[in-house]
């Protein structure tokens, strides 16, 4: 059925599964939903170029994060940063 969908099916049993669909609501149902859900993949594929992989690896390293700056806001995100600072700095102070 996939191979059907991306059109990989060699020609006569393509024509075959064609024959069948058109008779089959259930085949037919089928045939939409991996038409919709392999059109989907396709539009991934084209904004997920390969050259974009290291913009998305780092967005992904990224959301913890960003998502903490969305929940909280930046001033918290801010005070958080200066927080961990200042800990950083009485621990190195104390390793003195
Ligand atoms: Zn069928």
């Amino acid at each position: 059925m996939l191979e059907f969908v991306e059109g990989t099916l060699p020609a006569n049993l393509a024509a075959a599964v064609k024959q069948h669909i058109d008779g089959c609501p259930r085949c037919m149902q089928e045939l939409e939903r991996q038409s919709s859900r392999t059109r989907a993949l396709q539009k991934l594929g084209r904004v997920a170029a390969p050259d974009q992989w290291d913009e998305i690896h780092r967005s992904i390293q990224r959301t913890g994060w960003m998502y903490f700056v969305k929940r909280y806001g930046i001033p918290a995100a801010i005070f958080g940063l200066t927080a961990a600072l200042i800990f950083l700095a009485v621990m190195f102070a104390l390793s003195l």
